[in-house]
């Protein structure tokens, strides 16, 4: 599926739910320990719920304790892209979807290995697919 990221505002809108779009194109961040996966724990696949894109895979997926879905690295390195976000009073890098440009969420220096490195990923913009 190709990507909304040269679509209107409305096929955003369109595509997304309002929850989806808060956080797909607003930067908004579900609350902890409400999203579909956080303790999810099959093996599978983490697909961009904006575009499709194959984002996150099972295997680098991690119990964080922090309420959301977090991973130790992307599908592929590309998968995501990564820039300095400064907002609500704290340096942060954000996320965001390598192909369509949906926030994801935020990547912090405190995970396991690997790595070192925890995804925090909101549910709400993921898709599981088994396998
Ligand atoms: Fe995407």
């Amino acid at each position: 599926m190709a990507g909304p990221d040269e679509s209107s505002d409305d096929e955003w809108r369109r595509r997304l739910t309002p929850e989806q779009y808060r956080i797909a194109r607003e930067g908004g961040t579900e609350p902890a320990f409400t999203g579909e996966y956080y303790a999810h724990k099959e093996p599978g696949r983490y697909l961009c719920a904006a575009c499709g894109a194959d984002l996150f895979h099972s295997e680098e997926k991690y119990d964080s304790g922090s309420g959301w879905p977090s991973f130790t690295a992307p599908a592929v390195p590309e998968a995501v892209t990564e820039r300095r976000d400064l907002s609500h009073g704290m340096i942060r890098t954000e996320v965001r979807c390598g192909c369509c440009g949906a926030h994801l969420g935020h990547v912090f220096p405190d995970g396991p290995r690997p790595t070192g490195l925890r995804y925090c990923i909101n549910s709400a913009i993921l898709k599981f697919e088994v396998g």
